[in-house]
């Protein structure tokens, strides 16, 4: 489950990482006076306003504004909040912002200049252990240092039964080039850091930037979030932190109905059991020269009910051209599934209103094949793979 930066602030900041101060407002008058409370906690004069979404690239799409006085902060803030906000990471129709987060700015001037680090704390799954990922290129997106200057992007691994040792933390240090005061501070700053990631069952954290203030703090000015969605049963408190404006609205549906669906940019909708198949059919679409315009895994029973609720969520999306069903009866009989492939064509009436062509393999396929021939419906069969990859090519063109 991902969150927002000021909620992802709030779970560091309860496992002792410092962060950029900051409070979450609703509207332009709500922003000063979160502007105003700010400035007596911490005497800042100037914020940050920050859009609330949960995509990265805000800076680079005009989400994030230095205000210098409150008049700026209320303009930045009312025209922040209700835009949609466009990033290198939301589709182009962009994000609709509906709160910002007004921070204290924390790159004042001083005795040294302000400098930003990258880091993150996440599974490295070849070797089973956690793993700190960090880089004096902060400020950036990784995927540029990586490609362009990857001998600057360091990395840690965590053994479990140990945890992050002390050396680790100073190495990390050392190799951010730090000495002294700020020292000390990124190996305080990155022993909490992950402490919070462990104790908040979190799948990733990305801290960019990490911040060397001009006196030598250390803190997270940015936090993205990742929730294990498995241990939530474990933090009720986040588990309350969904945003669900957040999320694609066919998704959730999908959750409420136990279907496993995510939404893809495609024009070929899929319904298959299984994850795996789900994933070979997603290629076969495209070798068919059309595009998966979801995922989405029905399960072990394909019954007429959940097959109905699966038509329904895939024809949610109109850019869907036509649906490929194609499902493996191993426990589930095929000639059920295709009962309830007929059952549920018939039920719904004239919502579907696009080629359907479905696949049927395993147990008694060449029943099914049959049941759906004689129905009279709309519906092409197939039982070989390439079969049905020919009839996708075919309703496409
Ligand atoms: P992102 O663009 O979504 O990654 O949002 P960030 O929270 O990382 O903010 C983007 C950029 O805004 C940062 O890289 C900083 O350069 C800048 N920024 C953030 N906080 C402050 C601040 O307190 N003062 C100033 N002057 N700039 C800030
Ligand atoms: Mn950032």
């Amino acid at each position: 489950m991902n969150i927002h930066e000021y909620q992802g602030k709030e779970i560091l900041n309860s496992f002792g990482v410092r962060i950029q101060r900051g409070i979450v407002a609703q509207t332009a008058q709500e922003a000063v006076n979160a502007a105003k409370e700010l400035t007596e906690q911490t005497g800042t004069g100037w914020h940050v306003i920050k859009a609330q979404v949960h995509a990265g690239g805000r800076g680079k799409g005009g989400g994030v504004k230095l205000a210098k006085n409150l008049k700026e902060v209320e303009e930045i803030a009312g025209n922040i909040i209700g835009m949609n906000l466009v990033t290198p990471q939301t589709s182009a129709e962009g994000k609709k912002v509906h709160q910002v987060l007004v921070a204290e700015d924390v790159y004042y001037p001083g005795d040294n200049e302000p400098e930003e680090y990258y880091m993150s704390v996440l599974l490295n799954r070849s070797t089973g252990r956690n793993m700190i990922m960090y880089s004096t290129e902060g400020g950036m997106d990784i995927e540029t240092v990586a490609e362009e200057t990857p001998h600057l992007i360091f990395t840690e691994e965590i053994d479990p039964s140990v945890g992050l040792l002390g050396f680790q933390a100073r190495r990390i240090a050392f190799n951010l080039g730090l000495s002294g005061t700020a020292f000390k501070e990124m190996t305080k700053f990155v022993s909490a850091l992950y402490t919070a990631f462990e104790k908040s069952d979190s799948s990733l954290f990305e801290i960019n930037p990490v911040l060397k203030t001009s006196d030598d703090k250390i803190m997270a000015v940015d936090a993205k979030v990742t929730l294990d969605d498995n241990a939530l049963f474990r933090h009720k408190d986040y588990a309350e932190m969904r945003d669900i404006r957040e999320e694609n609205p066919t998704e959730v549906e999908a959750k409420k109905v136990g279907l496993n669906y995510v939404a893809l940019d495609g024009n070929v909708g899929c319904m298959v059991n299984g994850a795996g198949l789900a994933m070979a059919t997603m290629d076969l679409i495209k070798q068919a020269g059309g595009e998966p315009a979801n995922f989405l895994d029905v399960g072990g029973t394909a019954d007429a009910k959940r097959v109905e609720e699966a038509f329904r969520l895939i024809l949610k999306d109109d850019k869907v051209e036509a649906i490929l069903v194609n499902i493996f009866g191993g426990i589930v009989r095929c000639d059920r599934v295709a009962q309830g492939i007929v059952d549920a064509y018939k039920n719904m009436g004239d919502a579907i209103n696009v080629p359907i062509i479905v696949r049927l393999q395993g147990t008694n396929a060449d029943v099914a094949k049959k049941l759906i021939d004689d129905s009279g419906l709309g519906v092409h069969s197939a039982v070989q793979f390439q079969e049905a990859a020919d009839k996708v090519q075919e309703v496409l063109s």
